[in-house]
């Protein structure tokens, strides 16, 4: 079917014309939807402008920090038939370069701070056209979006894509997974339910708009549901702390991973007051300790779990009440409404209530596969299923808990251990900041877990104490073999562990070993 209309900002242009849209924290400007959508029009006519006959489909990256333009600048792909690709500005230009390869860019936008890193990209594809979003003798972003000649949407199927979503590359090399505008309509839905977004929602969001967390659950559903964006291009604890107690701005849902989550609590800028008017403080995409969800508690605040990923937006959520995160403390919570949960066993069928399996989704939100990744799309899928690689289970009152990946779970004399079970534990030890276990091969046991953890200065724990500490706590076959001190635990830009990192060094260690 043709649609135009699930261009969300041209029926809220429409509706409420007059109502704020975005606030840009670094400039202070401020946009009416009516004046989103027209600078969305403009917008899309320098796509039009700039890539020519070659506009349909065509990518177009962003290698820049939030702010408005870029928000602009996606909803301006939509409106043109092109495709949105915002690139993780945390990568180097040697983890780009395969990145762009995959999405062969027509266009690439970028701020002036990644000037050098474009520098020697844009050479690999003189094809590739280049803007930056500062002002200058070239003219940027803004003032070619001023000069242009506003065009009219176009009318592109629901099934094509109008971004492509890099994954983190926590288990490898980031995949771009396919969002077409059906996916991105029914995410948005989806995430508008369990976060309980409307028009008088106001969402602060500093986290990137590179990942589906801040492009697809904050910003999409926010604007299309009619609220007010709050844009900023950087998280620092007194910066969001500022803008969550400013109560003329007055910020209903502020989003967080669980590092940003810690960082603000531990923040000496910190009072329970600023976080007074919000509605809920949303927290997802790895692993969230049991203190942090108490210490929030104890200062009155929900802080809302929920799980999803760049394949099938938000998946799961813990409602937003106070009770049902005091009594689900490690739960990601219920479904989202537009999916179809299934956990999977080995045997290729459904477990029973309570037992570990594989999560499987289905449903209008899941992507139809990765980008120019056939070999990949076909082993991720089952039947039209998207398996998820993680592992959980269900509770008897319909609540889901996320287990482990299954790419790290490892099987120590015959026994499944779940690492994150093992990473809680550490995390639980007064001295311990950070921990990761990994598993690697073992002559008796076939695996066995090395601990890798982070001491806090002047943490007096020995090796022997944490084995301690683990003993009292874990089955034997759980507990880790080795503990190993490390300066800092490798992570990607949205906090998660690179295990496969961790794995790697592992290996180079034995190596160097074996040759000494
Ligand atoms: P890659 O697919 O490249 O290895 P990635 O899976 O980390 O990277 P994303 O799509 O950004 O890329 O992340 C989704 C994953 O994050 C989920 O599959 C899950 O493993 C993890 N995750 C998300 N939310 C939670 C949560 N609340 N608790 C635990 N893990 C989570
Ligand atoms: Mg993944």
């Amino acid at each position: 079917c043709g649609l135009v209309t699930d261009d969300p900002i041209l029926y809220r242009a429409r509706v409420a014309p007059g109502r704020p849209a975005l606030f840009e924290i670094a400039t202070g400007r401020q946009l009416t939807y009516a004046e989103l959508d027209a600078r969305i029009a403009r917008c899309a006519g320098l796509l039009s402008e700039a890539l020519g006959a070659r506009r349909d489909g065509a990518r177009v990256a962003m290698l820049a920090r939030n702010s408005m333009d870029s928000i602009v600048l996606a909803f301006a792909c939509q409106r043109a038939g092109a495709i949105y690709v915002p690139l993780n500005w945390r990568l180097n230009a040697a983890e780009l370069r395969p990145i762009l390869a995959d999405c062969a860019p027509a266009l690439l936008v970028h701020d002036e701070e990644f000037a050098s890193t474009v520098a020697s990209l844009a050479g690999a594809d003189p094809e590739m056209a280049v803007i930056s979003t500062a002002d200058g003798p070239a003219r940027g972003l803004a003032a070619r979006i001023e000069a242009s000649l506003p065009a009219a949407p176009v009318s592109v199927d629901a099934d094509e894509p109008c971004v492509l979503l890099y994954t983190s590359g926590t288990t490898g090399q980031p995949k771009g997974v396919v969002i077409t505008r059906r996916n991105a309509f029914f995410a948005a839905i989806n995430f508008s339910v369990v976060g309980e977004i409307g028009p008088k929602s106001v969402a602060l969001c500093d986290l990137p708009f590179f990942h589906t967390i801040g492009l697809i659950a904050v910003a999409r559903t926010t604007l299309m549901l009619g609220g007010t964006l709050v844009v900023s291009d950087r998280f620092t604890p007194a910066r969001t702390l500022a803008a969550l107690a400013d109560r003329q701005r007055a910020v209903t849902h502020y989003f967080a991973v669980p590092q940003i989550a810690l960082a603000l609590r531990n923040d000496p800028a910190y009072s329970a007051a600023a976080l007074a008017g919000l509605h809920a403080l949303f927290v997802g995409g790895a692993p969230l300790t049991q203190a942090l969800i108490e210490s929030y508690l104890d200062d009155g605040v929900a802080l809302v779990n929920g799980y999803g990923m760049s394949e099938a937006g938000t998946v799961l959520h813990v409602p937003i009440d106070r009770r049902a995160v005091q009594d689900n403390p490690s739960s990601v919570g219920l479904p989202a409404p537009l999916l179809d949960i299934r956990i999977v066993g080995e045997d290729g069928r459904e477990v029973d209530e309570g037992e570990i399996g594989e999560l499987w989704l289905r449903g209008p939100a899941v992507t139809p596969g990765y980008w120019n990744k056939p070999q990949e799309t076909a082993a991720a899928f089952t039947d039209g299923w998207y398996r998820t690689g993680d592992l959980g289970r269900r509770e008897a009152n319909g609540f889901y808990r996320i287990v482990d990946r299954l790419k790290d779970m490892y099987i120590s004399g015959g026994e499944n251990v779940y690492p994150a079970e093992v990473e809680a534990v550490l995390a639980s030890h007064p001295d311990i900041l950070d921990a990761a276990v990994v598993g690697i091969p073992d002559i008796r046991w076939g695996e066995c877990g090395v601990a890798y953890v982070v001491v806090g200065p002047g943490a007096v724990a020995t090796g022997d104490e944490i084995a301690g500490h683990c003993a009292a706590r874990l089955a034997a076959f759980k507990r880790p073999a080795r503990i190993l001190f490390v300066e800092a635990i490798p992570r990607t830009a949205s906090g998660k562990v690179q295990k496969h990192v961790l794995r790697q060094f592992h290996s180079d260690e034995t190596l160097q070993r074996q040759a000494l």
